[in-house]
């Protein structure tokens, strides 16, 4: 089979032998899998979360079962969770699931930007795989991952659901906030990028966008609050500066490796500053995500605008980082198919 394997300087598709399964394990045909800023993060060495196996924003078809799980049969089409937490543990039950200790342990292999890959039976058994109804294509369930994010980071920020929201950072997972948050809250969203092609494509979503470098923080009142989609430095400071007294600021993009928070304790107490951090999603929040992806309350194909096949994997790493880019898919068939 084709796969991806991370060499010095980025990645080459190889030849691999297909993977064996143990009991309980199942082998599943790529269909597409998204490509993240974190894939990013990780072939330039900065990603600081977990083991760097590319590509999780996979959703395939089942073509091998070694499983007693009467659940899962070949040719179905699924969504596998590449972490997946115990739902045991304190942790777990005190609702910090992608903290348990086993959720960054488990992973598919050999990741997603391969012709097939194997699904642990950990991942089987905890309610990681997901099946995909018969209306929801390919190219939209491969959202789910990344929605699922969304839908946590939103449920921890706790919204009346009249807020002022400043999202910094368009980027795809920034304009799944947005869209998420248009379509269940009367929340006023507006967008900072430095990206002038970023600010063109909030804005033919009907979002406001404005340039962080030539745009002064706000006068007045400040945004109830800031979701840092982005992981520079500077995005997270811009976070503080935007933020009301009494308002939130969400940590949502990975930091860079380097990056460090220099505020005054003093201030974020003084000003009742809360921080809320979101990492990840659980089988909750996937779950959540497909039902908001196949009943289209969230319209996520909006955001694809580039479908690459495996072996340009590199073409799609150099779209990827080009801001002239949103949502960047990767399949290993050869004729794509458009969204719809
Ligand atoms: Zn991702
Ligand atoms: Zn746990």
């Amino acid at each position: 089979m084709l796969s991806a394997v991370i060499v010095s300087g980025g990645v080459a598709i190889r030849e691999l032998p297909t993977p064996v399964l143990s009991q309980g394990e199942i082998l599943v045909a790529t269909e597409f899998c998204g490509l993240c800023g974190t894939d990013l993060e990780k072939l330039a060495g900065e990603y600081t979360a977990s083991a760097p196996i590319i590509g999780h924003e996979v959703v395939g078809t089942v073509v091998e079962v070694n499983s007693p799980n009467k659940d899962i049969k070949v040719g179905d089409r699924i969504f596998p969770h590449h972490h997946v937490p115990c739902y045991s543990c304190w942790k777990c039950k005190h609702g910090s699931t992608t903290m348990c200790d086993h959720y960054r342990k488990t992973n598919i292999f050999p990741g997603g930007f391969s012709e097939l890959f194997r699904v642990p039976s950990w991942n089987i058994e905890h309610g990681g795989v997901l099946k995909l109804p018969q209306n929801l294509n390919f190219e939209r369930a491969s959202f789910i991952e990344p929605l699922g994010c969304v839908v946590r980071s939103i449920r921890k920020c706790s919204l009346a659901g009249d807020e002022k929201v400043t999202i910094i950072g368009a980027g795809p997972m920034g304009l799944l906030h947005g869209l998420m948050l248009d379509s269940s809250t009367k929340c006023s969203i507006r967008f900072l990028d430095t990206s002038e092609y970023r600010r063109s494509f909030c804005e033919e979503l009907g979002f406001n966008a404005e340039n962080p470098l030539t745009n002064r923080v706000q006068t007045g009142e400040g945004s109830d609050l800031v979701i840092v989609a982005a992981g520079n430095p500077s995005a997270i400071s811009r976070g503080f500066e935007e933020v009301r007294q009494g308002g939130k600021v969400c940590l949502f993009g990975v930091p860079h490796m380097s990056a460090q928070l220099s505020n005054k304790a003093a201030d974020l107490l003084n000003n009742e500053i809360s921080v809320i951090t979101s990492y990840a999603a659980d089988d909750q929040d996937t779950g959540q995500a497909l039902e908001l992806i196949s009943s289209r309350k969230v319209n996520v194909e909006k955001l694809v605008t580039h479908i690459y096949t495996l072996q340009q994997l590199n073409d799609a790493i150099a779209a990827a980082k080009s801001t002239n880019s949103m949502k960047i898919l990767v399949t290993p068939c050869a004729q794509p198919s458009k969204p719809n």
